[in-house]
């Protein structure tokens, strides 16, 4: 296998004109592929359907203490939702609060109310001059639309197998009381199936933020996401809340978490964890924003899924759908790209995406090539703030959706686009 940067002009010439003939043949098969989200399947969607059928008019629809789930109430959620996000989660149940269908939208709620209202006593974020958040790159691009959305400056920090450079988050938090939060998604990583190390979790939990009011953003919405049902296979995140109160830093996190890839996107139950303190003073803002999420979802998924053996028996049933997807995808990168130098890419052991890195000053254009090639793909750009990739080389790569026989479709049109992007670059 020779290197592309080690061909002769002539020789990327001649393979320039081959692959200009595969694309053209790719396109005219008039494809309409989609990789775009990372979405559950049909096929995944379905192994849930059951859940629709614990409930009925002759359930008892009360909760453990007695609480009527159809009635107003009990805002922190049912005690037995809150166990079983609790164990999801791995924190006691006490520090969790249960609120509706999208861990997302609290996120957003959590920024939003610092922003007004400011976090435990601090000054609102909007009377400050300058609020930032640091931004582990590539991420999802969900979180930086959130903060961009609130005119908070956004700083890329470099991602690695072990998670963001500590160094950097270290010294930067430590330095600038502007830097009032990271996102973090710390376990499979969106987009790179990451899974941060030990060491960096502990370091997270020692950091000495300038801000009293700095919050890790912990959006752990991969945490019993595997692909391989070996534990071997399949990778640890130490627990943060327990790490930041050994530390003495038990206010400094908030860990987020949702059933969307467990049970239903958008139909799903979502989670906040942190510490008491953290805790009592967002329960005095959502005493005034609601007078309790919906308990009725909170009793159907705890009465389906029953506790976490139920709920690791259930996303090993994902992980049957999914793991031949991801291996598909990985083995046709490895077979048509393997050793020509012009592309890298994860191969994560969880989560929803393989992110992919081509040569720099590529990303947009083969999501472009794809996407006239009828694959539609993540926006070049989107995992980074501001949609800027500095390097426009990353590419997320959502396997999930797609059934398999349209995945291998895409993944080849995908590889083509790659090469003659790179090819087209050299030669330029
Ligand atoms: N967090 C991450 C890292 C995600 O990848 C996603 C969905 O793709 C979400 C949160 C959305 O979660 P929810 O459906 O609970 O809002």
């Amino acid at each position: 296998m020779q290197k592309y940067s080690e061909m002769s002009k002539e020789q990327l010439q001649a393979l320039k004109k081959e692959l200009d003939q595969q694309y053209a043949e790719i396109k005219a098969q008039g494809l309409a592929l989609d990789m775009s989200r990372g979405k559950p399947s049909v096929d995944q969607l379905n192994i849930s359907m059951d859940m629709m059928d614990v409930l009925s008019s002759s359930t008892d629809l009360r909760c453990e203490t007695g609480v009527d789930c159809r009635n107003y109430g009990v805002m922190d959620g049912i005690p037995e939702a809150k166990r079983l996000l609790g164990e999801i989660s791995e924190v006691d149940p006490e520090h969790i609060i249960i609120y509706g269908n999208s861990s997302l939208n609290v996120m957003f709620d959590t920024v939003s109310r610092s922003m007004t209202h400011g976090v435990m006593g601090n000054t609102p974020w909007c009377k400050l001059d300058k609020v930032k958040f640091l931004c582990p790159v590539p991420g999802y691009d969900r979180h930086f639309k959130i903060t961009e959305f609130f005119g908070i400056e956004m700083i890329n920090v470099p991602m690695s197998p072990e998670g963001p450079d500590m160094d950097m988050v270290e010294k930067l938090v430590s330095e600038d009381p502007a830097i009032k939060g990271i996102w973090c998604v710390p376990k499979y990583s969106n987009p790179q199936g990451y899974t941060y190390s030990e060491e960096t979790v502990k370091r997270f939990a020692r950091l000495k933020p300038a801000a009293p009011d700095f919050r890790i953003y912990w959006d752990n919405a991969y945490s019993v996401h595997h692909l391989y049902d070996d534990e071997k296979e399949q990778d640890f995140l130490l627990e943060i809340l327990d790490e930041c109160a050994k530390a003495g830093n038990p206010d400094m996190v908030y860990k987020f978490t949702s059933t969307s890839k467990i049970s239903f996107p958008g139909s799903g139950i979502a989670a906040l964890a942190a510490s008491k303190a953290n805790l009592d003073d967002i329960r005095k803002y959502i005493t005034v924003q609601t007078i309790g999420h919906d308990k009725l979802n909170q009793l159907r998924h705890v009465k389906f899924f029953k506790n976490l053996d139920g709920v690791h028996a259930h996303m090993s049933r994902h992980a049957a759908i999914l793991r031949p997807k991801f291996e598909m995808v990985e083995a046709t990168l490895e077979k048509e790209l393997g050793g020509l130098g012009i592309g890298e890419w994860t191969t994560p052991k969880g989560g929803y995406f393989i992110s992919f890195e081509s040569m720099e000053g590529c990303a947009k254009k083969i999501v472009a090539m794809a996407k006239e090639a009828g694959v539609v793909m993540t926006g070049a750009g989107a995992t980074y703030p501001y949609g800027k990739d500095p390097k426009d080389s990353n590419i997320r790569i959502a396997p999930s959706f797609p059934p398999i026989d349209e995945l291998e479709k895409a993944a080849k049109v995908f590889v083509v686009c790659v090469k003659l992007a790179s090819v087209e670059k050299l030669l330029a």
